[in-house]
């Protein structure tokens, strides 16, 4: 069975970014897995750390982390990811980082956190043995998704690394560069999403509702700005319909998300065929158990 590994810096990066993608490879018969890095449970916030969760209007005693895996789990539970880890480290605010534009100044010198997550990824891939992986390019530079970066370059993983636009800063900010730590070489494909599966990524995304009003300006404006913004990286390629970004290294052979999603083994061979091409993707979905034993500490299922 093939494997992807989505890493995801905190609990909506992927969904927002790469949800059409990870939604197709679920529906292909893929073990999907979805691994947010910092979700950490932070007793009695203060400061701009608590200033986080109460300017979304979520009381203090609440405990936010807790509510963001839970809207995780529901958005995964809508694309149909096959593992959901939620790793228990502290996002920035409650790593020195003292207000909205220290996130935004890059990594703090004493911000311990990137060989940490370099050996957590190791540790996952390890066990996963991912065909594939994917992660952020870094569009916008929030520390919290340049330490990710930094820690996968470290863990020095065999799988390819495909690397999605971070949104909804793509959409922002159009002018963001990718991080400049990326691998060389890189080139940029496209990967189609048909109406149900930009509807599906969505209604996925509308799951992180503490989040919708600061990223999107409210749940209902998700499907617009979805929309329109996959329907312009299509245009990017001089296509119609809607369409995901990544960039990746050479094609590795069966895996060129452009030119098809591989099926898993045993799986009919899916329909989709590329960009442009949005035909249904009912054949092949295969229900797995993961077989993933998350160590002491860790969330999720
Ligand atoms: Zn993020």
């Amino acid at each position: 069975m093939n494997t992807a590994l989505f890493l995801s810096p905190h609990l909506d990066d992927v969904a927002f970014s790469a949800g059409g993608t990870l939604a197709q490879l679920a529906d292909v018969g893929w073990r999907t897995v979805l691994c947010t890095l910092l979700t950490e449970s932070v007793r009695s916030p203060q400061g701009f750390a608590l200033a986080c969760q109460t300017d979304k209007g979520i009381p203090p005693e609440v405990d936010y982390m807790a509510l963001r895996r839970a809207e995780d789990q529901r958005a995964a539970a809508i694309f149909g990811v096959t593992t959901v880890l939620h790793l228990p480290y502290p996002e920035a605010p409650h790593r020195g980082y003292e207000s909205p534009a220290a996130l935004f100044a890059g990594v703090r010198p004493d911000d311990p956190i990137r060989p940490v997550l370099a050996a957590e990824i190791r540790r996952v891939a390890d066990e996963l043995r991912p065909d594939l992986v994917f992660a952020c390019q870094g569009l916008g530079r929030h520390t919290d998704h340049l330490q990710v970066i930094g820690a996968l370059l470290d863990a020095r993983l065999d799988a390819p690394v495909y690397w999605y636009r971070d949104t909804p800063y793509a959409i922002r900010e159009p002018q963001a560069r990718p991080d400049e730590r990326l691998p060389t070489g890189l080139h940029e494909i496209a990967v189609a999403l048909d109406e149900a599966t930009l509807a599906r990524k969505a209604a996925a995304c509308r799951a992180y509702e503490s989040q919708l009003g600061f990223q999107f300006g409210g749940a209902a404006q998700v499907l617009p700005k979805l929309a329109a913004f996959h329907r312009a990286e299509a245009a990017r390629f001089g296509r119609e319909g809607w369409a995901e970004a990544l960039l990746m290294g050479e094609d590795v052979d069966g895996y060129n998300l452009a030119g098809g999603l591989k099926p898993a083994a045993g799986t009919t061979k899916p329909a989709f065929s590329g960009l442009g091409d949005v035909s249904p993707l009912s054949a092949g979905f295969v229900s797995q158990s993961s077989g993933f034993s998350p160590s002491k500490g860790w969330h999720g299922a």
